[in-house]
């Protein structure tokens, strides 16, 4: 077991492929549920993060409330306008089925909303469990994921609630795993032991996490621990109950800080210092919509320090120290970065398929993406770029050792 378990991470990246396009430090990207919302407050948000600071995240969205504990939330059958304001790429489940009343859920409400973002013309990459919703795939139920289920008799139904196969089909290849990690940094290698102490936070428990960890590895015991502490990679497959594939990832932060005031402590300067020091990506956990229930009748909807934090992030970007993006994009990236294969002899880079978030990788796939490759012995004047389907014409940028290639968006 030792050296296998101990290390976390496995590098599976082609050793000519660096970590992230240069000159980047780290990658960030925001993960924000669009729970009890008002619009008021979405106006403000829009206003700040979008229009005003610009910065390039993506918002998620409920496609119909019914939530009767907050009959005034946000959602796109109320404000149709929402998805033209700034970008999405998350839908937070079905809708907000939570606390409907006598309004439940099943396939049929699926079937009717993947009709109604059809028709948006919008194509969400991502899916984040909501609340209780008994149609989650992995956070509190796991009903949406299940084709059938089994009695204590061994009697055998349909599940009225599984719905995998329609979130596939509407286009998500990442769900949101259902956990919080607070280790800063994800998707960098680490070893167990480092792994527990950031997670801990404090070397007496991370040591004792390490070392229940080693003994359950190797009695092969401590199946929801050891679930629980998974790692730190940025995305990983996981086979669902009805066979099919997708990616899960984790959102970093804390469970009480995911509202508003909370992100501007997430993403406080020193924060983001620290993780351009560690490197790595972030998908900051957040609610944008919510504030604490101390706050419900201020004005101002974002707290100064979140406003802070946040232009504090502009200036990181435009440094080009800090990347910022969707949660899509910067997933799109870790896999594409992945999969890629330099062919020294051939002078080839082929930028290959995952066959789970891309079934086959062209410009259109690559589109405003960087990757940044160590130079070594490949001749830049020659070296040829490929897709699965055809040669690509990425723009070359040298920087000596190393080199980019930009695929920019016309
Ligand atoms: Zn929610």
């Amino acid at each position: 077991m030792a050296k296998q378990n101990r290390r976390i991470e496995k590098g599976r990246r082609d050793p000519f492929v660096l970590a992230l396009p240069y000159p980047f430090k780290a990658w960030l990207a925001l993960s924000s549920d669009p729970d009890n919302t008002l619009f008021k407050d979405w106006q403000e948000l829009d206003g700040v993060i979008w229009k005003e600071i610009g910065l390039p995240f993506a918002d998620s969205f409920f496609i119909r409330s019914f939530n009767t504990h907050h009959t005034h939330q946000v959602d796109l059958h109320g404000h149709p306008g929402i998805l033209a304001s700034h970008p999405h790429d998350t839908i937070h489940t079905w809708g907000d089925f939570v606390f409907g009343g006598k309004r439940g859920f099943d396939r049929q409400d699926a079937i009717d909303h993947a009709a109604i973002i059809a028709q948006a013309g919008f194509t969400p990459r991502i899916w984040t469990d909501h609340s209780t919703f008994f149609g989650n795939l992995l956070h509190v139920h796991q009903y949406g994921g299940q084709p059938e289920l089994r009695d204590a008799s061994g009697y055998v139904y349909s599940n009225t609630l599984y719905t995998l196969d329609l979130i596939q089909a509407v286009g998500v290849r990442y769900v949101w795993d259902g956990t919080v990690t607070p280790v800063m940094g994800q998707g960098r290698p680490m070893r167990l032991l480092t792994y527990h102490m950031a997670y801990a936070g404090s070397f007496r428990t991370g040591v004792t996490r390490y070392v229940k960890h080693l003994l359950m590895n190797a009695f092969g015991v401590g199946i929801d621990f050891r679930k629980k502490f998974h790692g730190n990679s940025i995305y990983r497959p996981h086979r669902f109950a009805d066979g099919n594939t997708l990616y899960l990832f984790q959102r970093h932060g804390s469970w009480p800080s995911g509202d508003i005031d909370g992100l501007g402590e997430v993403l406080a300067p020193e924060r983001m210092e620290q993780l351009m020091r560690t490197g790595g990506f972030c998908i900051a956990y957040t609610h944008l919509g919510k504030r604490p229930a101390n706050r419900t009748h201020d004005p101002v909807h974002v707290p100064a320090s979140t406003l802070a934090a946040l232009r504090n992030i502009k200036d990181l970007m435009e440094r080009k120290e800090l990347m910022v993006s969707s949660t899509s994009s910067l997933l799109d990236y870790a896999v594409l970065r992945d999969h890629i294969s330099v062919d020294v002899r051939e002078h080839i880079i082929r930028f290959n398929a995952d066959g789970i978030a891309f079934k086959t990788v062209g410009a259109a796939e690559l589109k405003g993406l960087s990757f940044t490759f160590l130079r070594k012995q490949l001749d830049l004047e020659t070296v040829r770029v490929r897709g699965t389907i055809e040669e690509l014409r990425p723009r070359f940028e040298d920087h000596g050792d190393r080199f980019s290639l930009h695929f920019d968006v016309p």
